[in-house]
């Protein structure tokens, strides 16, 4: 220990994996689409914690669902049945396409079971040799080793030994290396419907026919990642109602969890056949707290009008947005997206203006591609939108001013 006195003009460095450049701003409570400082410094929050907090912060519902389960019981373990668990996993049946739930923890523990669940469908029908999963260029699936791996970013993979076997990844539009691809090893395709790490890519509706087509032909499983994409995100519950094809297995988490770490691996009665007593576990995955604001989560977002109103409003943003960016067209080369999963692909570095906008009070995130991501929460209106709007302008505005410096000089 140091034996120099700690005063807080002099914070002790932080021993935290270096793993992230954290911005120098903290947090203290949040508001709705609001997120305040303790200094009572207000940022309109376009970030939600990346898309997870899908009904902004401290919402009463979540707040009072979460606090009246954390006074009843927190954790009893999978050993036992959990009332709260398998009515949400009901309700996320009832809603989509699927017969069968497996709760997680986060996103990558929900594509970890994808990915189990597609190979052993496949091995228990007899051919454990069709291990193999399809993934595409600019993908991000996690952070695990498998799911590195299917993800295929150098930069993620590069330093943790030899890289999981079993995923072939092809370019993200093309046809002929996707066919050539498929092998009689050939377990699954798995993609997400918009890439969100990745950059805001929209997968086209006539693409994701196209590989459900091609996974009916070749007896493959299709996985949809729709852990940003969904629950409302895109402006329908989940993103491939868009396309109008449904996958055998999805992967959910952020936005069900409202901002409670949680995720789930759905599938189809027939896709989930392999997983049988004892094939999978988790000792949280499932918790009580969890699946109280699950459903906490669902009350609002399905009902009646909600998801048409997202819609609605992710159409007058993105409508704005068009119109800054012929206000702006040194800075904003394209919008991107669907829904209030928007995206602003850039002309000068993502990150700057990531700065620019958080210093003009709009926590907006990065994403590849050099995509700034506007991911608010579901629950904004005409009042954020047009804040938002404003407040982006001028940081546009202060990155073409730093364009101009120099030829000012
Ligand atoms: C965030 C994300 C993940 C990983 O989720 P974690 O909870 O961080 O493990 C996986 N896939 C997609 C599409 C994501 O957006």
């Amino acid at each position: 220990m140091s034996s120099v006195s700690q005063t807080a003009a002099t914070p002790s460095p932080s021993v935290l994996l270096p793993t992230y450049a954290r911005a120098p701003v903290a947090f203290e409570r949040g508001e709705g689409a609001w997120a305040i400082t303790a200094d009572g410094t207000r940022y309109l929050d376009f970030g939600a914690g990346i898309a997870v907090n899908a009904l902004g912060h401290a919402h009463p519902h979540l707040v009072e669902a979460l606090t009246a389960q954390a006074g009843r019981i927190w954790h009893t373990s999978n050993l036992y049945t959990m009332p709260e668990g398998e009515r949400l996993a009901r309700r996320l049946c009832e809603a989509t396409f699927a017969d069968r739930v497996f709760f997680t923890n986060s996103g990558a523990e929900a594509n970890e079971a994808a990915i189990k669940m597609a190979r052993k469908y496949h091995a228990a029908k007899g051919h454990p040799e069709r291990f193999r999963i399809i993934t595409f260029e600019g993908a991000f699936h996690g952070r695990t080793l498998a799911t590195i791996a299917a993800g295929g970013q150098q930069k993620y993979i590069d330093g943790f030994g030899p890289k999981v076997e079993g995923f072939d990844q092809v370019p993200f539009d093309d046809r002929e290396a996707l066919l050539a691809a498929i092998t009689p090893e050939t377990a699954a395709l798995m993609i997400e419907p918009i890439q969100g790490e990745g950059g805001l890519r929209s997968v086209p509706p006539q693409m994701l026919r196209e590989l459900r087509a091609l996974c009916d032909e070749h007896g493959l499983l299709l996985i949809f990642d729709e852990i940003q994409t969904g629950v409302g995100r895109t402006g329908k519950f989940f993103a491939h109602e868009l396309a109008g094809v449904t996958p055998d297995i999805m992967s959910i988490a952020k936005g069900i969890g409202g901002g409670f770490p949680m995720g789930a691996c759905l599938a189809t009665e027939e896709a989930a056949a392999g997983m049988t007593l004892g094939s999978h576990g988790t000792t949280f995955g499932g918790n009580p707290l969890a699946m109280a604001v699950g459903n906490a989560v669902l009350d609002v977002v399905l009902a009646p009008g909600f998801i048409e109103t997202v819609a609605q409003t992710g159409l007058r943003l993105r409508q704005s947005l068009a119109q800054l960016k012929d206000q702006h067209p040194e800075v904003i080369a394209e919008i991107r997206g669907e829904g209030l999963m928007l995206g602003l692909k850039l002309h000068t570095p993502n990150m700057d203006f990531v700065a620019e906008a958080r210093a003009q009070g709009l926590l907006v995130v990065g994403a590849g591609d050099n995509v700034v991501r506007l991911l608010p929460p579901l629950i904004i209106g005409e009042t954020e939108v047009k804040e938002a709007v404003a407040r982006l302008d001028r940081a546009a505005q202060a990155v073409e001013a730093t364009l101009k410096r120099p030829a000012a000089e």
